[in-house]
């Protein structure tokens, strides 16, 4: 696969353009457009992937710990974000189960991996094996990543709640919340660099 990581599609009007270098917190706009074709980024390839072990970290604390804990007469309720979504399985919206678990864990959690494995052979100056599937798949998921969605209805539930029974964050609350914080950070950054460090390296499959 021939890869061409200076030129860049604007994904509004279909312009091809040839980067230009910009500085961090700059946008390059499309000049037909004015739509942002990309930014310069703040974080170096080490930082970037500090910051996606860092992400991989609170999702396992979000899954691990309890991120609501319900208390009524005496007895608590705790449950993970897991269990959050399961829980639905045995409502009567049993039916939204899977799509949730989907967005709100399967998809944050293969985002993590993947840019986890992309960047520590990046790190290493070296392209991962899998590399062009892997960046595929990631692009794929970007929309479907909702971690930020769990988030909100477990504070919305918290809040209409807080009158009835007595609510508790745990740590998977914090988690959580610093999940939803880091994963726009590490997967809105510009890919280029990991494109122009596999042309360098040389195709590998
Ligand atoms: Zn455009």
């Amino acid at each position: 696969m021939k890869i061409y990581p200076q030129q860049i599609i604007c994904k509004h009007c279909d312009s091809l353009y040839t980067r230009q270098s910009v500085r961090p917190g700059e946008a390059a706009h499309c000049p037909r457009c004015r739509a942002v074709l990309y930014r310069g980024s703040w974080l170096s390839l080490e930082q970037w992937f500090a910051l996606t072990l860092t992400a991989a970290l609170f999702f396992i604390i979000a899954n691990v710990f309890p991120v609501l804990q319900i208390g009524f007469h005496g007895q608590s309720q705790a449950a993970t974000l897991w269990q959050t979504a399961m829980a639905l399985a045995h409502s009567y919206a049993s039916p939204l189960a899977i799509p949730v678990a989907l967005l709100i864990i399967v998809c944050p959690c293969l985002q993590i991996l993947l840019l986890g494995w992309v960047l520590f052979h990046a790190c290493r100056k070296k392209t991962a094996p899998g590399f062009a599937s892997a960046m595929r798949l990631l692009a794929g998921l970007a929309p479907w990543s909702m971690a930020e969605v769990a988030l909100l209805s477990i504070l919305i539930a918290a809040i209409k709640l807080s009158g009835l029974v007595e609510i508790t964050t745990g740590p998977g609350t914090w988690a959580l919340l610093g999940l939803c914080l880091l994963l726009p950070v590490i997967n809105h950054q510009d890919f280029q660099p990991l494109w122009t460090l596999k042309t360098l390296r040389g195709p590998r499959e």
